[in-house]
């Protein structure tokens, strides 16, 4: 088990604060990454899947375009999330 497939996991890793950070430093805090408009975390959409959270379309849009160009196993492993766990929804349409 890991964040990736684990629901609770992958919600306590998107909300849980790096506790050293205390604000002052988000470069190097998961949860900051993984709430930006446009996640800056590697491989963010299996977590936002696994936890069932609406994910920014235009951001997933483009990460899984850019991945997936050289990286099929990335795009199967997005599908296979998709498959295991349902779609969680869009944050925005736009
Ligand atoms: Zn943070």
């Amino acid at each position: 088990m890991s964040a990736l497939t684990d629901p609770k996991m992958a919600k306590r890793e998107m909300y849980t604060h790096s506790y050293v950070h205390r604000g002052k430093d988000p470069d190097n805090c998961a949860a900051c990454a993984l709430n930006l408009k446009s996640p800056n975390y590697a491989a963010w959409p299996l977590l936002y899947i696994a936890a069932h959270r609406p994910m920014p379309k235009k951001a997933f849009l483009d990460d899984v375009a850019d991945a997936s160009q050289d990286n099929l196993l990335y795009l199967q492993n997005i599908v296979d999330h998709l498959e295991e766990y349902g779609h969680p929804g869009w944050l925005n349409a736009h």
